[in-house]
């Protein structure tokens, strides 16, 4: 996989999108202040990436069952479905 080939990709897709939203590409002196758009991008990049370390921590407690290993019974235990109760198997 070649990154800078991927990400040349994004830059054109990103430069449709632009020309549809503003009739044209992205020139100097259009009147906007490139400067504040900047940071206000990357403020939103910083909730992103704090929105994705987030997700990727592993809960130290389920949200369903309230412990840090699952109860039997709690339906996000992915064990679950390889036990069987005493009816299923009668
Ligand atoms: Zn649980």
């Amino acid at each position: 996989m070649d990154i800078i080939e991927l990400v040349k990709k994004d830059l054109d897709k990103r430069a449709e999108i632009g020309l549809k939203k503003y009739g044209e590409r992205l020139k100097p002196n259009n009147g906007r202040d490139a400067l504040q758009d900047a940071y206000e991008e990357a403020l939103d990049l910083a909730n992103y990436l704090r929105q994705a370390i987030e997700e990727r921590k592993v809960p130290d407690q389920c949200p369903s069952c309230k412990m840090g290993i699952h109860d039997i019974s709690c339906p996000e235990n992915p064990v679950k479905s390889l036990v069987r109760t005493n009816e299923e198997c009668e």
